[in-house]
């Protein structure tokens, strides 16, 4: 079976091939930053807009790429995100389902998250799962696919929000987390003091608008021109967040009895957590990690995910709802 995905839940056009048997046939991503970068976030209308325009050309791009190979079904991200930009995707998927004659499979935003991973081969399940996005910071217990069982979850910002809020803060440009973690490199993590909020507590949930605080206080004081002390400062704040996501993590780890664990999300691209969480290995824990490319928003997460969930596939004639925000996980143990 071959499943095109798309994703355009935000500010990426995706399109990816992919085949359960051979794996990725292709995959082509348009990344929107460069049009919202002048407002300093996401500008949702311009956002949907944009959408409509590439996909079109992203999709000959694909089949050129990938031979040409008609997939058997469309999976395409139908939520949570952008309302109108999840509307432009599904419209297009409908719309080629209905010209190919073949079914579209609707796909959780952060499902594709937490299965890509799977991209790599492996098959990751039961695991305790971080998922660290943008928009969301939640710790899963993974029972099987499509079981997932919320042990914990941001009372405010999401990780990936804490990221570029600093990096707005330190003048860092949008979207921050990447510009925040190359300001971090060769500065000392232990250079100012931050706090680490909610260790104290137990439970696994996480709060990062104390740290936000914090940080901004600090650096009011620190000069523009100072390059030293910003990275410093950078350094201190990704410290800040990696420990308490890795904490956050041991506990989870601990609590489930579970030796496995998937970190998903753009904020999974960050090296220095990728490097804290690679220490986890030593205690016989399996770490799961998509690549760098595949831990931001992308379509071939969304084509595996759909490929997974043959079950969910619909006629193209088939109604179904785009939302906006969308639950992943049972709130139970
Ligand atoms: P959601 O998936 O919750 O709807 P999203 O799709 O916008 O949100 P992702 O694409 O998964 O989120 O991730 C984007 C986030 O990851 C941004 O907040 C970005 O700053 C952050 N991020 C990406 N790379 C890094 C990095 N190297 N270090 C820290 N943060 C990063
Ligand atoms: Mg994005
Ligand atoms: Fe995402």
């Amino acid at each position: 079976t071959r499943v095109l995905g798309i994703e355009s839940s935000c500010d990426e056009t995706g399109l990816a091939l992919y085949d359960i048997q051979k794996g990725l046939l292709g995959e082509v991503l348009f990344s929107q930053i460069a049009l919202h970068a002048p407002y300093g976030g996401v500008v949702p209308e311009l956002a949907s807009r944009d959408h409509v325009r590439r996909l079109p050309l992203l999709l000959e791009e694909l089949m050129a790429q990938s031979g040409g190979q008609r997939p058997d079904a469309v999976a395409v991200t139908a939520g949570p995100g952008l309302i109108g930009a999840l509307l432009v995707g599904v419209n297009f998927a409908r719309a080629l389902a209905y010209a190919w004659d073949i079914p579209v499979i609707p796909v959780h935003h952060l499902e594709g998250h937490l299965l890509a991973p799977l991209l790599n081969g492996v098959a990751p399940f039961p695991a305790v799962a971080l998922l660290v996005s943008g928009g969301h910071t939640m710790l899963i217990e993974v029972r099987g696919l499509g079981d997932y069982v919320l042990l914990g979850e941001t009372l405010d910002d999401a990780a990936g929000e804490a990221f570029d809020k600093a990096a707005k803060m330190l003048g860092l440009g949008y979207p921050g987390g990447p510009a925040l973690a190359a300001l971090a490199e060769g500065g000392d993590p232990e250079a100012f003091r931050l706090p680490r909020p909610l260790l104290d507590r137990p439970g696994m949930d996480f709060s990062f608008s104390g740290l936000k605080t914090a940080f901004r206080l600090v650096s009011l004081k620190v000069p523009e021109e100072d390059s030293v002390q910003r990275s410093h400062l950078a350094a201190s704040f990704q410290q800040a967040v990696v420990d308490t996501l890795f904490r956050k993590c041991q506990r989870a780890l601990q609590a489930t009895g579970l030796k496995r664990l998937i970190v998903a999300g753009g904020v999974g691209a960050n090296r220095a957590l990728r490097d804290a969480l690679q220490s986890l290995t030593a205690d016989g824990v399996e770490l799961c990690i998509a690549d760098l490319a595949h831990c931001t928003d992308n379509a071939a997460m969304i084509a595996l995910a759909g490929a997974l969930h043959p079950e969910m596939a619909q006629p193209a004639s088939a109604e179904f709802p785009v939302r906006a925000r969308w639950s992943l996980v049972k709130e139970e143990t």
